[in-house]
């Protein structure tokens, strides 16, 4: 169902350009940041994937400019704390696809992908992962992260300003 519902970008069109233009519960952003945005990954891995995403349209890394790239690594660590107080996981994949051959879906624009890991979680991720997400799970994940989400980077926010006096 989501596959069909747009999930395959169009040739011509971009998804990652093309979701912040949408309602944040719609398009399951828990986050938006003045250089990044953090969405819910639709075929996720794991309970809780997420991705971090620029708004610039770029293919690689290394084409992003220093002040995204420290974005992208902050809203990294926000995401971690987001994820540990919403799942205590015991681990996490951080992680690109950069390039078709790496296995990129949407490969001219570049996304960090964040998956909370627990220990004997692979039987899971081999069942789910030949599995269609159903969209009211993923709606059940954004209610329980956006929240977090909006209280931690507040916090975090205050503590960055008190450090920086
Ligand atoms: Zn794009």
């Amino acid at each position: 169902m989501a596959y069909l519902q747009g999930e395959e970008p169009l040739p011509d069109n971009c998804l990652f350009c093309v979701t912040p233009r949408s309602e944040d519960a719609e398009a399951h952003i828990v986050h938006r940041n003045r250089l990044c945005y953090i969405m819910l990954n639709r075929f996720p891995y794991n309970n809780g994937h997420l991705m971090i995403v620029p708004y610039a349209h770029v293919a690689t890394l290394e084409e992003l400019d220093a002040e995204t790239a420290t974005e992208l690594t902050k809203l990294s660590q926000l995401s971690l704390r987001v994820l540990r107080e919403a799942y205590d996981p015991e681990g996490f994949n951080l992680g690109m696809n950069i390039g078709n051959v790496a296995g990129a879906g949407i490969a001219d624009h570049v996304h960090l992908h964040i998956v909370p890991r627990w220990g004997g979680d692979t039987n899971y991720m081999t069942t789910t992962g030949q599995v269609r997400v159903i969209p009211e799970w993923l709606d059940q994940t954004y209610e329980r992260l956006r929240p977090l989400f909006d209280r931690i980077s507040t916090h975090s926010g205050q503590r960055t300003t008190k450090s920086q006096r």
